[in-house]
């Protein structure tokens, strides 16, 4: 059996490791567009703030080791530029070989998505940049780093915006971030995001809400951002974070079904509408708890690469619905979610209750305990929804205990009956999570 593999990191990487330990002999190829495979994109903006200060950590896998491991034939450099699904072949385009051919028996598509950016004029001036990959994050650092780098925008302030302002800052630069809605991570209700923005503001970054860059030019050496509302910004670097778009152009003509963004319409067993190929990560729509969306989150990813090769292996896995489970750091600050928002349920005109909790994240009379603001969504009959944290500490735990009671299908009584650890310096005996279902029943 021939396996190609589109893309070789969270997704591509996740399913030709899966497929090789389900199927000692099929001939796994996989392409990859840039020259590094497996890295750990979500660890990029912490190199650049110097939190990650060896840049061999940020590589996981290196094209050798893996294809050692795992007996897989990687071809980097490599792009594939078309598919021909009636012939079961992919075009491909290497930097050292040239246009190629070659067929497959299954393919799994794994493209992921490309930061977007506007079109914007002086959108191409040098020192702007986006954050993708090991080769964007090292021309970022390498400006960083430089003495003359003072100041930074970050255009956007979705997670990578803030990720990228609160690296930047803690990298020495004077950091402004320009959001053009009324809150910050727009994925969490405002009240928790105005917590959020708050830590921002307190550790010296400055937020710009309600605006939007309208053009770039030159200023010295320095660009110039012009807002709409009439501003002007100068910096020494910029950094674009305004969301991302699947890497899917390559698929148009194939035949294979994209959504209205361009994302690859995949059901639950991760397969295309073309028999065969698969697709996975970023670049797809599933389905979520609010219809199909598109969740372009390294979790999902890596769970969808290993089905897609279990799929292919010949078992019957699915991948049935994604909870948006995330978390931010912002500098002390922790925002973490699951599940639906109260904005998003309003937009749905569905019917909830909301509750709210302050309780410490672990007992007040052990020292260092600091407050969480813990928000539960759930409906008539307790179902839990969604819920969303702030705080110090404590936080990841409380919403992934939450992430798994949703994912049962769980209620605010299930909440009350969690058996969770506890001892002082962590907890206490009735844990946030349970205050949480007592407070909502
Ligand atoms: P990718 O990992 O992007 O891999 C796709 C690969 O396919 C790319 O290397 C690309 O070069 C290659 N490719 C594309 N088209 C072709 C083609 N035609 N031929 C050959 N190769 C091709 N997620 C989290 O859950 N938590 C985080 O903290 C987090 N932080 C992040 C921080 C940053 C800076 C970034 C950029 C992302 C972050 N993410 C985070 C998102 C996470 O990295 C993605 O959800 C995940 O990598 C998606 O996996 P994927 O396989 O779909 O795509």
């Amino acid at each position: 059996k021939k396996v190609i593999i589109v893309g070789g990191v969270a997704g591509g990487a996740s399913a030709a490791a899966r497929l090789r330990r389900l199927d000692e002999t099929a001939h796994i190829i996989m392409f990859e567009r840039d020259e590094y495979i497996s890295f750990a994109n979500c660890g990029l903006p912490y190199y650049i703030g110097n939190t990650i200060q060896d840049r061999s950590k940020l590589i996981v896998q290196t094209p050798e080791a893996m294809t050692k491991r795992f007996n897989l034939d990687i071809r980097t450099r490599s792009e594939v530029i078309s598919i021909d699904p009636d012939a079961k072949k992919v075009t491909v385009r290497s930097l050292e070989h040239g246009t190629y051919e070659e067929t497959y028996d299954a393919l799994v598509l794994s493209p992921g998505a490309r930061p977007i950016r506007p079109e914007l004029p002086g959108i191409d001036l040098p020192h702007i940049y986006s954050v993708r990959n090991i080769p964007d994050t090292d021309r970022i650092k390498q400006q960083v780093i430089s003495p003359d780098t003072r100041s930074a925008i970050v255009i956007g302030g979705g997670y990578i915006g803030v990720e990228m302002a609160e690296n930047l800052k803690l990298a020495g630069l004077e950091v402004t971030l320009v959001q053009s809605g009324p809150q910050i991570m727009n994925s969490f209700d405002p009240e928790m995001a105005g917590m959020l923005a708050k830590e921002m503001e307190e550790q010296g970054v400055q937020l710009i809400l309600n605006d939007k860059v309208r053009s770039f030019k030159e200023h010295g050496v320095q660009v110039e951002a012009l807002l709409e509302s009439g501003q002007t910004l100068h910096s020494d670097i910029v950094i674009l974070a305004v969301g991302v778009a699947p890497d899917t152009g390559f698929l148009t003509g194939s035949g294979i079904k994209l959504g209205a963004r361009g994302h690859i319409q995949v059901n639950e067993a991760l397969e295309t509408n073309v028999e065969g190929v698969y697709a996975v990560g970023d670049a797809v729509e599933i389905h979520a708890g609010n219809g199909k969306t598109a969740i372009p989150l390294a979790g999902p990813a890596n769970k969808q690469g290993r089905i897609a090769a279990d799929r292919i292996a010949g078992l019957s896995t699915t991948y049935s619905v994604s909870q948006g489970t995330s978390i931010i750091k912002v500098f002390d600050v922790t925002g973490a979610q699951t599940g639906l928002s109260e904005k998003t349920l309003k937009l749905l005109g569905l019917a909830y209750h909301a509750v709210y909790i302050h309780p410490n994240a672990h007992a007040a009379y052990y020292p260092g305990a600091t407050p969480l603001t813990m928000k539960l969504l759930f409906d008539s009959e307790g179902k839990i929804l969604g819920a969303s944290a702030v705080g110090r500490t404590g936080v990841d735990k409380r919403i992934d205990d939450i992430a798994a009671v949703l994912h049962f299908g769980g209620t605010v009584t299930d909440l009350t009956e969690l058996d969770l650890a506890y001892a002082p310096p962590f907890s206490s005996a009735k844990d946030p999570v349970n205050m949480l279902g007592y407070v909502a029943e």
